[in-house]
């Protein structure tokens, strides 16, 4: 059917025309036959209702087609892309180790697992120092009173050496405490006095660390001898000594206070080293600003008392020769009163630097302040060892010498004084188990105070003032 609207009469009249041309006019004029009766224009009819419903289950299908083919085209991406990765895991594993770029670096474990387990060091409450029974006083050092005590329970000997506390320093605990603490318990070696705990008092301020008991010091008992140690003793000595010092540089520790009276030796001849109060770690190359007040001034080496404030295992070196010659003689090899005294005793020995022995010396803050010659006659320059050790053996006053070199560059390390001739020489080192017992001054078998110098208060080098002292004129001698 086909309609046109004649203007005439004012209505549609049939006409022929297409179905859809028909479906159209038919809705127009429905809705115009609707305004002009009065219906609703939305007021459908049941065809329009079904084909309503037909458009709808249409749209729902093609948007079910539309899901399922969006589906099915993401599942054939990822299948492409894990085909493409496996392909180039495989071509990596052939072309060797190197990793492809988006290649997961991480291995997946699917092993069970399980926990890390350490072995820490427990820690636990300090014990109170009534646990120790008290026997008698020992010595009074720089840093702490020590004395000879029985621990209660198992009636071992030891020495508790209380600490003293610094009062100047607002931080309380002293560091130097905290470092012999923290040395001695890392430094564990046959010839290190060996730490059994650290105790306390009834305030904060007493602190104790109760350490093996050893019957002498070298100190005391070189003082108390009628004749030095034989030659095989002195080897025997010299290589205990040198192993513990070997074993602290190897640990990368400088003990920096090397000297007879912190060298303990028991009644069966070994030597356990002591005191690390002024110990502490170093690295390579040496940390800057280091303490340059450190050693006891008798044990202190040239480049210390020049001012050096970089120094090494070197200056534990020179300390060692100072505790070799001091055993070679019975005395103190050089006994100073004073920095300038200290260093001119040096020179006396071991000659007057040169550019050619120790050329770095004049650049040492301290080194202006010496009138040193220029050109110091060769004569001045010669270390007098050997002549001053007629007793010694060639190779043991070769090994003093080179120990005594004036150049921190030039001394030997511990490992080399382990190595040296000395040693193989004869007379071979003597078994401490056959060095003779001597009567124990800490064990209050005899009591004498002996005096000697301390080991200084840490803090910066003293100016050295040599005023008036013209350096060339103590070696005129020697010319
Ligand atoms: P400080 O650090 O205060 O100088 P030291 O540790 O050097 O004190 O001890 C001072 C003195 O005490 C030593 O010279 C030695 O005679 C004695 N002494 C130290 N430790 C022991 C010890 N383990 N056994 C016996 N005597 C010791």
């Amino acid at each position: 059917m086909f309609a046109e609207y004649d203007l005439t009469l004012g209505q549609f009249s049939p006409n022929v025309a297409s179905d859809s041309q028909n479906h159209f006019i038919h809705n127009i004029y429905q809705i115009q036959t609707n305004a002009m009766t009065g219906k609703s224009r939305w007021a459908d009819d049941e065809a329009d209702k079904a084909a309503r419903k037909r458009e709808k289950e249409e749209k729902k299908r093609s948007k079910l087609e539309k899901q399922q083919r969006l589906e099915q085209a993401e599942a054939e991406r990822k299948a492409r892309e894990a085909e493409a990765a496996a392909t180039e895991r495989n071509q990596n594993e052939d072309d060797g180790d190197r990793p492809a770029k988006r290649r997961k670096l991480s291995q997946e474990i699917d092993a069970p697992r399980e926990l890390l387990r350490f072995v820490v060091p427990s820690w636990g409450p300090s014990r109170h120092v009534s646990n120790f029974e008290l026997l008698n006083h020992i010595d009074e050092g720089t840093y702490g009173w020590v004395s000879r005590a029985r621990e209660s329970s198992t009636g071992e000997i030891v020495a508790l050496k209380k600490l003293k506390m610094d009062r100047t320093a607002d931080y309380g605990f002293p560091v130097m405490a905290l470092r012999e603490i923290q040395m001695l318990q890392e430094s564990r070696h046959k010839h290190i006095v060996g730490l059994r705990e650290v105790v306390i008092g009834d305030s904060a301020e007493d602190v104790y660390v109760a350490l093996e008991f050893v019957e002498h010091d070298l100190r005391t008992l070189q003082e108390d001898m009628d004749q030095p140690f034989m030659p095989s003793e002195v080897k025997t000595l010299l290589l205990q000594i040198t192993s513990a010092v070997e074993y602290l540089h190897d640990h990368w520790i400088l003990h920096r206070d090397l000297k007879t009276s912190n060298i303990l030796m028991n009644n069966r001849g070994e030597i356990k080293l002591a005191d690390f109060g002024m110990a502490r770690h170093f690295g390579d190359p040496p940390p800057p600003n280091l303490t340059q007040l450190v050693v006891t001034l008798w044990y202190r080496a040239p480049e210390l008392i020049l001012g050096a404030d970089k120094y090494d295992q070197a200056i534990d070196m020179w300390s060692l020769g100072c505790v070799f010659g001091e055993l070679l003689k019975k005395d103190t090899l050089f006994a100073g009163n004073g920095e300038l005294d200290q260093i001119t005793k040096i020179f006396e020995l071991c000659g007057l630097p040169s550019e050619r022995s120790w050329p770095s010396f004049r650049r040492l803050p301290n080194a202006k302040a010496l009138k040193l010659p220029i050109n110091p006659a060769p004569a001045a320059t010669y270390s007098v060892v050997r002549t001053r050790f007629p007793l010694a053996s060639n190779a043991g006053a070769e090994l003093l010498d080179s120990l005594l070199s004036l150049n921190p560059a030039s001394r030997p390390s511990a490992s080399e004084v382990l190595a040296h001739r000395y040693f193989r020489d004869d007379p071979k080192p003597k078994a401490s188990s056959m060095f003779p017992t001597f009567p124990s001054k800490a064990g209050m078998e005899r009591r004498r105070k002996v005096l000697t110098p301390e080991a200084p208060i840490r803090g910066d080098a003293p100016k050295l003032s040599a005023e008036g002292l013209d350096l060339s004129l103590v070696f005129s001698i020697r010319e």
